[in-house]
Order: C-alpha cells, then structure tokens, then sequence
C-alpha cells in the first residue's frame, strides 16, 4: 500500500523551486518536519560533530510502508499534496517532497521503518543518491533516519560548514522552536556530550517554555491573553441581508508571550512567529511587533517575543521560498494589525494596577494634588534616610506649599559606609552590556543592585533631589530614584496624546512670531504634515521662500524650544521615512513635544511638584519607561539595603 504519490510535472513546476540542504540544521529542520508530518509524538535527534558527522532522527510517528519508503526518494514525491490546488490549502510542515531525495543525494543515509499495516520493517540505504540495499527489517513502528557524512561527496561544499559547536548551536537553535510550537510533543536533543534538550509533554506553551527557557525568562514575559477574530475583509464586513457579516470570515487566533518593557535587546533575535506551528520569517508581523512596543521602547532596542498565530491554511501561503521559512497572507494588514493591538493590549492592560493603591483620587493630569493630600502624606515619618540625613519634614506645608528644595549632596551624607552602587543600576540600561540571549541582563554583581521595578506605587514620599535632577523617594519597598526629566516626559506624554485625540490641545499664542530657515528636505516634510503640526498646536505661516514663521505653539512649551522643537519634527518626519504611518508620526510629534516641555535635569523642585510629578506619573499607562524607552525609575529595596548593610 503507498500513499506517496509522485507530484505531477506541472505541480512540480509550481513549487518554490531552490536548495534546502545547506547546513546540519536544514537537515535536521527537514526530518524534524518530516516526523512531526507523521504524527510523531515523540522525537529523538542526536547529532554529533556538529551534526557534519552524524545526524539520527528517530520518532514513533505513522511510519512508512515498503513501497512507500522506496518511493520518498525519489523527486517531488510527497504524500501531503496531490494537486495544484492543494497549494494553497497546507497543513504539513512539509508539502514539495523534495528533503529526502535532496539530503540522501549529499549524505549516507539510512532509513529504517514501519507502518502499522506491514508486519516487517524497511530498511533502505543510500550513498551519494545511489540506492546500495534495501531489505526487510524488524522494527517496533515509526520511522529512524541516519544521515552521515553531510556532503561528503562535494567537499567544497563541506569546507564552508562552521565550526561544531556552531553547527550544533544552528541545531539546537532550531530543535527549541519546534519545541515551543509543539507542547504536547516530546523531544530529545542530544550530542556525543551532551544532552542539550529533553522537554516531556506538557499541558500548555507558558511550562514549555518554563521548561526550555528557565523560570528567570518566563519572569520577563507578559502571557498575551489569546485572541479570536475573524478576518474583516471588504466584503465580510458589509453586513449581508441580514445585518450579520459573511458566514465563512475566516478565523484568526493569536496568543503568546512578550517582554516586559524593560526588557531590551540589541536584535531580532529573540522575536519567534509561528504561523501554524512554523516558525517563519515576517517582515511584517516584525514591523506589528515594533508598533505595539513604540514609545515603551527606544528606536534600535527590540523585546522578546513569542506570537502563535492560527489561521485557516487556506488563508497563508507557503510556497513563497524552498525553505518555507517566509509565508504571504491573504489579509496581511488585518493580521499585523491584530498583532499589534493583541501585543499593545498586554503591554497595557498587565500594568499591575492593583499595585496603586486607590486610597486617593488620582490626581488630573496637569493639576497639582491637593495640598491637603501632599500634607498626609508627609505627616508620616519616612521610613528611611532620617536623622543625621535628611531634616525632618515639616508636619503640613503651608498653603503656598515648599519653596525649600532638598538636596542630598554627597557632603552631607558621607561618611558611607558602603556606596549604593549607583553605576550598577544602570547596568541593566546600557544597551551594550545587554547579552543578545533569553538570560537576564547582567547586574554588576554586588550585594545590592539596584533594580528597575515593574509597578510604581502611589505612596511614594519624595525626600528631595539628587543633583536637582534625580528625586529620591521613599515607602515601605524601599527607596526610589526618579529621573525627573523622563517621568515628567512620560506624563505629557500621555496628557498631550490624550487632547490631541479628543481635539483638544491646548495652545499658546507667541508674543513675537518666530521665525524659521528651513532646509529644503525640511520644507518637503513641513508641506506634508502642515495639517498635523497644526493640530498638534502649531499655528504656521509661509513666510518668503523655504522660511515660515510660528505664531502659536502647544501650551506648556518654553519659547526658547519651539523653534528646536518645530526642526526636530521636521528631521524627525524628513521623506525617507516614507514608511512612517500617521499613527507613527503622530507618536514622534507627541514624544518631541512631550521631551521640548518636560521639566529638565539640574532643575530644583519644590515638595508639591515632586510629590504632584510622582503621583501623576503613576497614573500614566507605562510609568516605568520614557516616551523614548529609557527608565524612569529605579528601586533599591528594603532587603537590598539591609543586604548592602550586612543586615542579613
Ligand atoms: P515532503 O515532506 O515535502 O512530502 P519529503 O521528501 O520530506 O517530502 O518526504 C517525502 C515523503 O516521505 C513524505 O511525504 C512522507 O510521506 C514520507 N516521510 C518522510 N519522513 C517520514 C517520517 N518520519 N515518517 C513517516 N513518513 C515520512
Ligand atoms: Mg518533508
């Protein structure tokens, strides 16, 4: 009995057509397809020299007749498509029969298996493309393939291989995405050495991944909750007759884990999209992944993700590229987008709001606390740095609140027994000593690093400044380092976006218009987003040639920025950035306002301000990060300072 058919020629003919052999791991990544295919639901892989010397795949899935274990040799010979049609409907990893003939043509390949309906096994071998023997065997079932001596007989081809450990590296790279997609499989990756994988079946992808990734990068990731939509496309959106959308709107699901924002990477590399359990290449959802994370993280910085997406095949295209790594949607733009608001919703909605304690109103955005409030919450005595260091806070501030700023200098709080490592709290900031890998970005080892927290309480009690540009804050956690000028941006921020949604930006008319030399290439941007700078309060007029002059400006902003602030919108939106959506643009415009207005370092603070700046920065969406991506705010625990003091 044979289920393999070989593909006609015209089948054949539309298949992307190109080399799938080029390294160990392409052959593993094809036999690995191959046993998943069959329904294994146990797969060993060993390797050794990196897998240039051996590669074995060895699964208990359906297996392979006789006939049909000779017959996977040969050419476009599959059992997973029978026609042209089926091309657009895939649902195997596999679908161009193509891997056998190409891997046993370069290789010693021996295969060995059993379909349930024959009593005997097969055992098939072949050298450099030449059948050597076949014969019966006794095998249990499923199916085991031997491939030695990749590319011995082109040893041209042979040198270009990487070393072992990268080759194997290549490998066990691969052999975890296939484990991430598929939890309830088991799978075994082991070396000479080594055992480098071996993951037991589990209940969902959150213990696979504690399982392959370790608890510490599971802490890092928010759960996206999962999400099912159906494909609103021209047509499914008109509602029929009946006022419901088209019956047969495909269904589109989507879950999957993501960084927390401080979480920051140097590259791609950390970013996973399964499409049907494939992992692909998507410029696409790459660009959605980026949006939902604009503004929470820096340009240049990138998070972790894991999106699992599931769509009707007939909805994605695989036969785009020979190793089926890219895909073509047939909605891609209502994908991206789900992609992004699912990603944006998480980032969102995980804020742990039950961290704020709601014992106080929330201050409006833009207006100073009540005096009353800032009153209470100064009446309790700080846990922290009282004493010889700080003075004691008066009991109530009177109604004009403080006019003295506190400053802890570094003369008044010597001699320290120990320096809170201040350069290592940074640390975990400075892109450079971040590790391009899952692991946590290295603290400086210390007794006490500082750490970047996730949720910012409403009780902090702001004791004063550092360098009048950092304010120290204290509550029962600990104390908190604010960078005055981020978290003031964070707070426009999310002010400015608001009333520019709403219509609502608040303007200021200038006492003298000023006026502005723009560049040509600025002149071409200001022409296209003359609507947009006008709703974001700019009032702006031609004035002689490539010169405008600005007559009004969003409220809030120092004259002396406008003019600094209208060129770096303009560098910001300049036409090369042809791929900037409005919503992008819109984003720039409001961080570039948000950063020209916000309060700057080596500025005092009066008590209100900081007291009003921290309460109104824990209202915001993201407080833990600037419109730009950088931290606002640090944490040094309470056990930390009890650790750095030799406490405990
Ligand atoms: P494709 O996967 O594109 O069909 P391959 O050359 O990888 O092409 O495999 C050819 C055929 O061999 C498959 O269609 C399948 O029927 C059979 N086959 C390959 N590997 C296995 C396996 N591990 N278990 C059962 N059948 C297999
Ligand atoms: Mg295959």
């Amino acid at each position: 009995m044979s289920i393999i058919r070989i593909l006609p020629e015209a089948v054949a003919n539309k298949i992307a057509a190109g080399e799938v052999v080029e390294r160990p791991a392409s052959v593993v990544k094809e036999l690995l397809e191959n046993s998943l295919d069959a329904g294994a639901a146990r797969v060993e892989i060993t390797a050794e020299g990196g897998g240039k010397r051996l590669i074995r795949i060895v699964d208990d899935g359906q297996g392979m007749t006789h006939d049909d274990a000779l017959l996977a040799f040969e050419r476009h010979a599959t059992s997973k498509i029978r026609s042209g049609d089926d091309l657009f409907e895939i649902s195997t990893l596999g679908f161009r029969g193509e891997a056998l003939p190409s891997i046993a043509a370069v290789s010693r390949l021996v295969l060995e298996t059993r379909h349930a309906s024959e009593n005997s096994g097969t055992r098939v071998e072949i050298a450099g493309g030449k059948l050597r023997d076949v014969k019966e065997v006794a095998w249990p079932h499923g199916t085991s393939i031997e491939v030695r001596d990749l590319f011995y007989i082109t040893p041209a081809r042979r040198k270009f291989l990487k070393s072992e450990s990268t080759e194997l590296g290549h490998i066990a790279t691969l052999a975890t995405h296939y484990a991430l997609a598929h939890p309830e499989k088991s799978f075994r990756l082991s070396s000479l050495t080594n055992e480098i994988l071996n993951v037991s079946p589990v209940a969902n992808h959150r213990e696979r991944l504690y399982q392959v990734l370790g608890g510490q990068t599971l802490e890092q990731l928010l759960e996206m909750a999962p999400v099912e939509r159906c494909v609103l496309t021209p047509t499914s959106s008109e509602p029929s007759e009946a006022g419901e959308p088209a019956e047969e709107a495909p269904l589109i699901r989507v879950k999957g884990f993501i960084s927390r924002p401080e979480i920051q990477k140097l590259n791609r590399n950390n970013i996973y999209f399964f499409v049907n359990r494939r992992l692909v290449r998507d410029r696409l959802i790459l660009h959605a992944i980026t949006e939902a994370y604009r503004n929470i993280l820096p340009a240049g910085v990138f998070p972790v993700a894991l999106v699992f997406l599931e769509i009707p095949p007939s909805e994605v295209d695989v036969n785009v590229h020979p190793s089926k790594t890219e895909v073509r949607f047939r909605h891609g733009s209502f994908i991206h987008d789900l992609v992004r608001d699912s990603i944006r919703q998480t980032l969102l909605s995980t804020r742990p709001v039950a961290s704020f304690p709601i014992s106080r109103p929330e201050p409006a955005p833009g207006l100073a606390v009540d005096a009353a409030d800032v009153a209470d919450a100064l009446a309790e005595e700080p846990p922290l740095m009282r004493g010889p260091i700080m003075p004691p806070p008066p009991a109530r501030p009177s109604a004009g609140g403080f006019t003295r700023d506190f400053h802890l200098s570094p003369a008044r709080t010597e001699p320290r027994p120990q320096r809170l490592p201040l350069d290592s709290a940074l640390a975990p900031y400075a892109p450079v000593t971040i590790p391009n890998s899952f692991s946590e970005p290295p603290t400086t080892a210390g007794d006490a690093p500082i750490q970047s927290p996730r949720e910012l309480p409403l009780d902090l009690q702001p004791l004063g400044q550092v360098q009048e540009s950092f304010i120290v804050a204290v509550n029962s956690d600990g104390l908190w380092i604010v960078d005055q000028h981020a978290a003031h941006e964070r707070v426009l921020f999310d002010r400015h976006a608001r009333l520019r949604q709403e219509k609502k930006i608040e303007v200021q008319r200038l006492l003298m218009p000023i006026i502005v030399q723009l560049k040509p290439e600025q002149q071409v941007t200001y022409q296209v987003i003359a609507d947009e700078l006008a709703a974001n309060g700019f009032e702006v007029e031609p004035f002689g040639q490539r010169t405008v002059a600005i007559k009004a400006a969003p409220a809030d902003l120092p004259a002396d920025e406008v003019e600094k602030l209208m060129v770096e919108i303009l560098d910001g939106a300049s036409p090369e950035n042809a791929a900037l959506s409005l919503d992008e643009l819109r984003g720039r415009i409001t961080a570039s306002i948000s950063c020209h207005a916000a309060i700057k370092v080596n500025m005092p603070l009066e008590q209100t301000k900081m007291d009003w700046l921290l309460q109104a920065l824990g209202g915001t969406d993201c407080p833990m990060t600037c419109p730009h991506g950088r931290p606002t705010v640090l944490r040094y625990g309470t056990k930390d300072l009890m650790k750095a003091f030799k406490r405990i």
